[in-house]
């Protein structure tokens, strides 16, 4: 007998209260009653967000929040930024140039962190560059961007910041209003622990500008549309209300703990997996850790396949590399509903598949060194 513990970077555990709010039964979306959810959802992602700006709930996984993004804020021949360092990013560029948008690339090497200047020179290089498009935890690498630097050079251009926060919102900081991200999108499979199945988009004043001045192409992502919705707290097609339902469930969590509660939690989960790691020899992937999940190096000649496959027969899913990375890194996502026993067992599997797989450890030399972190008391100086 096992039980089942996810640790992916997505979709992750929902919480038992969640869970049962959506297994009532189905009821109507056009009524004062999920108008009222709907309202309070809106006030709740604000809240995530740290932002007064408009926030929409697409019916559609992340990467239709990201489509949204794109489709909304640039015409085809416009110019983007994208920065590509990992397949997130990649993600954005693709979606770009499904829009006829060139975008200019700062290509950055898979683990590797952008440097802020980089945007800055790019921008004064290309000054007709309408957006940049950034990841906040960039999910395939474990690598989170410096959005507040980032954010600080775009606000002095008149490009909007896209930034991707669907793995980092509500595990890692970001103040959408007072850092200046224009666009921010997020999804609901992540740290926001309801299952997959909805996006969110928050929109600036600075991005409406540029919507409401282009000739508008999108249908089902049509944000003036959506907009216009929503002074109503409707949407223009059949939400997924039943995943509604539960998010509201959630935000509530959210709101309970305190968001920089959430995040400082977030931040000691990332402590301590790292920790743990490093005492049980092995290295990390990112030069820039982010707080959601641990990009982890296999040891030399094991397959990290291998690791993972060990360690689902322990009932703990973790996620392996993609596309050049498959068989080199295991990725520990430590984001949503988890509490320290989970980590500490997500641990202990590791070192359990550890010796499985032939390779050298000592065990409990990585619980050991996640049970320090947890004794400490929690340190606002550890957030990200
Ligand atoms: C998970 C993820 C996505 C993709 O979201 P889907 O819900 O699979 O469409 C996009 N960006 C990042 C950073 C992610 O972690």
């Amino acid at each position: 007998m096992h039980k089942e513990r996810l640790l992916t970077p997505g979709p992750t555990m929902v919480p038992e209260d969640v869970l049962l709010e959506m297994a009532r039964p189905v009821f109507h979306h056009r009524t004062p009653r999920f108008r009222k959810i709907l309202a309070t959802v809106t006030e709740g992602l604000q809240y995530v967000f740290q932002t007064q700006a408009d926030c929409f709930v697409l019916t559609s996984s992340g990467t239709g929040g990201m489509e949204a993004a794109v489709v909304n804020l640039l015409s085809p021949r416009d110019k983007a930024l994208v920065v590509r360092g990992g397949k997130f990013g990649t993600r954005f560029g693709e979606i770009c140039e499904a829009f006829g948008i060139k975008p200019v690339y700062i290509d950055v090497e898979w683990g590797e962190v952008i440097n802020p200047a980089l945007v800055k020179q790019t921008l004064k290089e290309h000054p007709d560059i309408a957006a940049v498009f950034t990841t906040l935890c960039e999910t395939s690498t474990g690598v989170a961007t410096n959005i507040k630097a980032v954010a600080k050079i775009v606000c002095a251009t008149p490009a909007c910041l896209v930034v991707d926060g669907i793995s980092g919102i509500g595990a890692m900081e970001l103040r959408m209003d007072e850092w200046g991200v224009d666009v921010l999108v997020s999804g609901s499979q992540k740290a926001l622990m309801v299952p997959p199945g909805l996006a969110f988009v928050a929109i600036s004043d600075k991005a409406w500008q540029r919507i409401e001045a282009k000739k508008h192409r999108a249908y089902y992502f049509d944000l003036k549309k959506a907009r216009s919705s929503l002074t109503r707290s409707d949407t223009p097609f059949t939400p997924a209300h039943i995943l509604i339902v539960g998010l509201a469930k959630s935000l509530e969590r959210i709101r309970g703990e305190g968001i920089e509660n959430v995040w400082q939690r977030h931040a000691q989960y990332a402590d301590a997996v790292r920790k743990a790691v490093a005492a049980l020899g092995l290295k990390l992937f990112a030069k820039r850790p982010a707080n959601a999940l641990t990009a982890v190096l296999a040891p030399d000649g094991i397959d990290a396949g291998d690791i993972i496959a060990a360690m689902e027969k322990l009932g703990v899913t973790v996620a392996g590399g993609q596309e050049h990375l498959k068989g080199r890194i295991l990725r520990i996502a430590h984001l949503g509903y988890l509490d320290k026993l989970d980590i500490i067992g997500c641990i202990s599997a590791l070192e359990l598949a550890l010796q499985e797989v032939g390779a050298r450890v000592k065990f409990g030399a990585g619980v050991q060194a996640a049970e320090e972190v947890f004794a400490q008391p929690l340190d606002a100086s550890s957030e990200e």
